[in-house]
């Protein structure tokens, strides 16, 4: 993938990454109104690292920031858009959809198919 799309999807990627910090930081600190009493960002990406906090969060968030963190790190390794099962590169409408996802559309539906077939 060209330099400037990879660019592109670690930018959505880090802004998402906050914005759900910040949210899940709204829901341990039981904050609900204002931003005055937010902690920098500084701040915020020392919370990530901290692991009370990351258990203290709800499954949904902590689930997805780690999603999020492996696919900055795929970006990062170069292996981002690059899908797991087939090696395919995946979509980049699909990416732009779900830049999380680790599988092309097609292996995306065989997986579903499979669980599917297995009643999960
Ligand atoms: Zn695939």
């Amino acid at each position: 993938m060209e330099e400037k799309k990879l660019e592109y999807f670690r930018e959505m990627l880090k802004e998402r990454f906050q914005e759900l910090l910040a949210e899940a930081e709204k829901t341990v600190t039981g904050m609900t109104t204002g931003n005055e009493n937010y902690p920098d960002p500084t701040d915020r990406a020392s919370l990530e690292s901290d692991r009370n906090f990351m258990l203290r969060i709800r499954d949904r968030e902590r689930k997805l920031l780690s999603k999020i963190s492996s696919a900055l790190e795929r970006i990062d390794a170069g292996e981002f858009g690059i899908c797991e099962m087939c090696g395919d590169e995946i979509g980049e409408e699909r990416l732009k959809a779900r830049p999380v996802t680790t599988y092309c559309i097609s292996c995306k539906k065989k997986q579903e198919a499979v669980e599917k077939a297995r009643g999960l």
